[in-house]
């Protein structure tokens, strides 16, 4: 395992969209193993390979000490909503208010291909869409109530 470094704000891959995983080898679990080790050494809730220059759709996610790794996934259903202050280790220090629907069921496959899924609710449901939006280049300022204030504060997007 490895740390891996974390790609920044501005920086292009950030904005593209991930491929669909493929291959559930030796190369996949070393990616996941590197990303879960990177998340827990920057103090993360969550990250998705393009944070680490990966275009691939997988991520680690760990709410409330239950790790979980979703390849592919896709949300199927949400219900609700919930707003609260995200923060993204492709961002930095800002933090701003976003909202979230407050339950998602999320379909996905784990490192050996097999299919599951899996219902959040509140920080797990905000974690996983913020993720999957990484996988389709969306960035949570970009959906943030208070982008106009990064942006005045000299945000990049
Ligand atoms: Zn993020």
């Amino acid at each position: 395992m490895a740390i891996r470094k974390v790609v920044k704000i501005g920086e292009t891959s950030l904005r593209k969209k991930s491929k669909p995983v493929k291959d559930f080898d030796e190369g996949l679990w070393e990616l996941l193993d590197d990303m879960k080790e990177t998340m827990y050494h920057c103090d993360g809730m969550g990250l998705a390979a393009p944070q680490v220059g990966v275009l691939r759709r997988a991520v680690v996610i760990d709410v409330n000490n239950a790790y979980v790794e979703l390849i592919n996934p896709v949300i199927l259903t949400s219900k609700g909503e919930d707003t609260e202050e995200e923060g993204c280790l492709s961002v930095g220090k800002f933090r701003g208010r976003v909202v979230r629907p407050m339950q998602v069921t999320v379909k996905a496959q784990d490192r050996f291909g097999f299919e599951f899924t899996l219902t959040g609710e509140k920080w797990l449901a905000r974690c996983m869409c913020h993720e999957i939006d990484h996988l389709d280049g969306i960035l949570f300022v970009d959906k943030s109530l208070d982008k106009e204030k990064y942006i005045k504060n000299g945000g990049k997007i």
